[in-house]
């Protein structure tokens, strides 16, 4: 009798564990404080409750977004942890970016630091008196052994400021949010202050665009209409598809060059504010492009990229695909949703050859292994043009070949539209990750009953030059080299996105070198005009023996160097209409320029 008193008692224990175990599973709650806008710096509290008796190992991410290790690490300083007596518990840092608690016979741990972050991009964090942007990943601490448990977060703002976010918000809170995972939280960057905001309905998904700094610059009415024709082309015509009921873009008005980063539910693109003046219609390439990884990259995602290591790098050897396949679709958007005619949509193709044709790196390295080592591109002396490719332009250029190739092996057919779609049903909608090139191609090779392994073999893991020609010719088109005078600038230059230029090269004896640059000087301005995108785009239409005049700064000086521009001869690239085009021919250029079948 008393045995079996004992046995139900024990049963009853046994319940009730389950059941405290479940109503209070481990779970994570940050607040985020604002309050210390001068010093850049945000106050941040983790409240962990149920913490287990032994270790607990809390890490910041080293990378986020860009590929590149960042070390967010080093901005976190006064790291302290408090038991629920708000008695101090001991922390050891163990590698650069992990701290290790013993929280003792504690419930409930809270881990309170501040991380630094003034630093206005798509990638970066700030906090000032004007705003706050924040990339999750950069300024949160996660559990290392339960990045998969639900999260919270309040952001404690100043009461006039407005938040948005792509998060799901919690009922009746203004500031707080809540996340399935740590990854699902860093995948919602938000925007506090006074901005600007414009909301829309589209294809039954409610799109919401912020602006950042927002001065009037431009048309917001025409602007949202640019937003409205992309997001309706690449959801509805392009992909079949809206994966979202909401979708979130945060545009900064910036006075340097733009950028973006994409997120599943959002995206964040920065763009010079004088380009928006001038039309905001030019931006439509970057918004296509961060729009449509919606899709590539963010469903549609390698393998090697589903779940991140926040501790090191993650390896693919896709982003020609994931990147360059993005930008081929953002041009595709811009022609098909008609911000750019045909002969506009073949320009920016033959421009793309062009700088392909002339850039050294491609003698030397595949689009595979310029993807799988873009890891390096924080490094100067591997984005000089003899070191390395750039897989969006390669991928690009590929995407836009095999498309036509599809369509001629298929009389016109399936294209990469197909393939696209296809991989979304694969792979997103499935939640699967794909095998980098290995998946593209045996998508490629079901979808045309061909065998693209050949093409692969030798132009996307190997370095020949891809038969242009050849399969441009069969479509219709003819690509014509002509050799072109071009300005020399007579010095080569890199930056890292968004930072300022710095030369890597100087010609010896020429005139800049005699006029004094040298290598790593800092370029400010080419005759008097901030930098172009590309250092030879400020040199456009200036002819031979114009005086340049370079404003560089070395160390914190500035110097203005002068001299006579010399002219250099270098093959360019044009796609033309064949005069004679079959009837396919011309129905595949139709179809192609139009994004049919
Ligand atoms: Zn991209």
């Amino acid at each position: 009798m008393r045995v079996f008193q004992m046995k139900r008692i024990y049963g009853m224990i046994f319940v009730l564990l389950v059941l405290f175990s479940t109503a209070f599973a481990q779970s994570v709650h940050y607040d985020v404080f604002l309050d210390t806008q001068e010093t850049h710096f945000f106050r941040v509290k983790m409240t962990i409750r149920n913490a287990p008796e032994e270790t607990l190992n809390v890490a910041i991410p080293a990378w986020f977004g860009l590929y590149q290790i960042r070390d967010f690490a080093q901005y976190v300083q006064r790291v302290r942890a408090e038991n629920e007596n708000r008695q101090r518990i001991s922390m050891t840092k163990i590698d650069k970016q992990t701290w290790q608690i013993i929280p003792g016979t504690s419930g409930t741990i809270q881990i309170s630091y501040r991380v630094f972050g003034n630093d206005l991009s798509p990638f970066g964090t700030q906090l000032n008196t004007k705003h706050a942007f924040i990339n999750p990943a950069m300024i949160l601490f996660y559990l290392v052994n339960g990045r998969n448990r639900p999260v919270t977060i309040t952001y404690h703002k100043p009461e006039k400021w407005k938040i948005i976010t792509a998060a799901d918000r919690m009922e009746n809170r203004n500031a707080s949010f809540k996340a399935g995972s740590y990854d699902e939280l860093a995948d919602n960057p938000v925007e506090i202050g006074n901005f600007t905001k414009r909301s829309f309905t589209s294809d039954g998904a409610v799109y919401d665009a912020a602006f950042y700094d927002y001065h009037k610059e431009f048309d917001l009415n025409r602007f949202t209409e640019m937003l409205k024709r992309i997001v309706h082309y690449e959801t509805v015509q392009l992909m079949h598809d809206v994966p979202f009921k909401r979708y979130v873009f945060l545009f900064q008005l910036v006075d340097s060059h733009g950028s973006g980063m994409e997120h599943t539910n959002s995206c964040v693109i920065s763009f010079n504010r004088a380009r928006a003046h001038r039309d905001v219609f030019e931006l439509s390439s970057l918004i296509a492009h961060e729009f449509f990884h919606a899709w590539n990259v963010k469903r549609i995602k390698p393998k090697t990229l589903f779940r991140y290591d926040w501790t090191k790098e993650n390896y693919t050897r896709a982003l020609w695909f994931a990147e360059g396949g993005t930008s081929y679709y953002a041009a595709l958007t811009r022609e098909r949703a008609d911000f750019w005619t045909r002969r506009q949509l073949l320009d920016h193709f033959a421009k793309r050859i062009t700088q392909e044709e002339n850039d050294p790196g491609r003698f030397i390295q595949s689009p595979e292994m310029a993807s799988f080592n873009a890891w390096f591109e924080k490094y100067p002396w591997y984005e000089r043009p003899e070191n390395s490719i750039s897989y969006y332009r390669s991928g690009e250029i590929l995407s836009f070949l095999l498309d036509l190739k599809m369509r001629l092996d298929t009389r016109n057919r399936f294209g990469l539209d197909d393939v696209m779609r296809t991989m979304n049903g694969l792979f997103a909608k499935r939640n699967i990750g794909y095998n980098d090139s290995r998946d593209v191609l045996a998508v490629m090779n079901s979808l045309t009953g061909k065998d693209y392994s050949d093409f692969f073999a030798r132009y996307i893991s190997g370095t020949e030059r891809p038969p242009y020609e050849k399969i441009v010719g069969r479509a219709g088109l003819t690509l014509r080299k002509t050799l072109k005078e071009l300005p020399d600038p007579e010095f080569t230059a890199e930056r890292n996105f968004d930072k300022p230029f710095v030369v890597t090269t100087v010609e010896n004896e020429s005139p800049a070198q005699k006029a004094g640059l040298r290598i790593n000087d800092r370029i400010v301005k080419i005759n008097g005009k901030p930098t172009e995108l590309y250092i030879r785009d400020s040199y456009k239409g200036m002819k031979k023996g114009d005086q340049v005049t370079l404003l560089i700064k070395r160390g914190s000086r500035e110097e203005l160097l002068s001299y006579k521009l010399k002219m250099t001869s270098k093959p360019s690239f044009s796609l033309q209409m064949q005069k004679k085009r079959s009837e396919f021919q011309m129905k595949l250029l139709n179809d192609w320029f139009e994004g049919k079948p």
